[in-house]
Formats: structure tokens, C-alpha cells, sequence
């Protein structure tokens, strides 16, 4: 595979995650525990589950944590 090539694949891959990270975030809804996603300002592109994280970042401490996000870019 020539380098073009490897860095068309490239592209096309993050093209498929960013199409299903956005097909997610249109819903709103966490796939795995089904509470809002939240966009995090600090990177672009950038969702997380509201349960995500320590507890003083999450929506609902006494909730349990979620892991899930994603990136639309
Ligand atoms: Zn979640």
C-alpha cells in the first residue's frame, strides 16, 4: 500500500467513527446507560455521558459512573 493510500484509509476510518459519534449524539442519549451526553468544550468534537467521570462532574453523583464518549470531528 503506498502512503496516499495508507492516508486515504486513515481518513475513511475517522470519517466512520465520526458518522456513528454523530449518529449518537443526535439522539442525546448515552448507548450504554441511556442518560444526555454532554459536550466537553475542551477538545473539539468532544461528547461524554453526563455520568462521566469522578463524582463532582457528573450529573447525578449518587448515580453510578459511566465511561462513554465520543468525537464528532
Ligand atoms: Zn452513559
Amino acid at each position: 500500500m503506498t502512503r496516499k493510500e495508507q492516508r486515504e484509509e486513515h481518513k475513511h476510518k475517522m470519517d466512520e467513527i465520526h458518522a456513528v459519534a454523530q449518529a449518537i449524539v443526535v439522539t442525546g442519549k448515552c448507548p450504554d446507560c441511556g442518560r444526555a451526553l454532554k459536550r466537553n468544550l475542551s477538545i473539539a468534537g468532544w461528547w461524554q455521558c453526563e455520568q462521566y467521570g469522578s463524582e463532582q462532574f457528573r450529573a447525578d453523583p449518587s448515580k453510578p459512573s459511566c465511561d462513554f464518549q465520543c468525537f464528532t470531528e
